[in-house]
């Protein structure tokens, strides 16, 4: 099966790849991994795209496209995971053929909730969650009682702007997949466990 995962940033895209995978045996596509061990491997693809990412310009379509069709190149069963970001790149793999998108819905809100919740260890870089992963002692690390802190981007206009630009540059995708048919939406507002069972149930009825 050759699915895409759509999703805003704090939708939990991460999570519900992690249990399409496990639950289907599908391959984790994610032009962000590969562009980096393309650059970790130094290979003559690596040295250009690392040219791009120094300067701190975005990698352009064509890299991205050449990385992905590279990996899923042969491959029957895997999930997109940040890609197709532009109509471009989906029309580059329209030819490979897409089964499925999945779209996780999540209110602004609850992004807000998850991220602004987030609290960093400075000195280890323990995660935690105010409300859904709390430290034993109240904003302090388990691992090195050093105070938590909380990330500058973790603040409520930076992620409404993120959540903003999202829309903005992923409505036209929706459209597209939407006219073509295969778009599903699943509600990611549930709890982790709830949101990935959501998402299976959907993927067994494809199969
Ligand atoms: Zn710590």
């Amino acid at each position: 099966m050759k699915l895409i995962l759509l999703g805003a940033p704090g939708s939990g895209k991460g999570t519900v790849s992690e249990c399409l995978v496990k639950e289907f045996d599908l391959k984790h596509v994610s032009p962000g991994v590969i562009l980096r061990e393309e650059i970790k491997k130094e290979t003559t693809l690596g040295k250009d795209i690392k040219a791009f990412v120094e300067r701190g310009d975005l990698v352009p379509d064509q890299f991205v496209v050449e990385v992905v069709k590279l990996d899923i190149n042969g491959k029957d069963n895997y999930v997109l995971d940040g890609f197709p970001r532009t109509i471009v790149q989906a029309e580059s793999i329209e030819e490979i053929g897409v089964d499925h998108v999945i779209e996780l819905e999540v209110s602004e809100d609850i992004v807000i909730e998850r991220f602004s919740g987030r609290r960093v260890c400075p000195k280890c870089n323990a995660g935690y969650h105010i409300k859904f992963l709390k430290p034993e002692v109240e904003g302090v690390c388990n691992k090195c009682q050093t105070e938590l802190i909380q990330r500058k981007d973790d603040n409520p206009e930076i992620i409404k702007e993120r959540f903003r630009v999202y829309h903005e540059k992923t409505q036209p995708l929706i459209d597209y997949y939407k006219n073509k048919g295969i778009l599903v939406s699943v509600d990611a507002s549930p709890v982790p466990k709830e949101m990935c069972d959501n998402v299976i149930r959907v993927v067994k009825e494809w199969i």
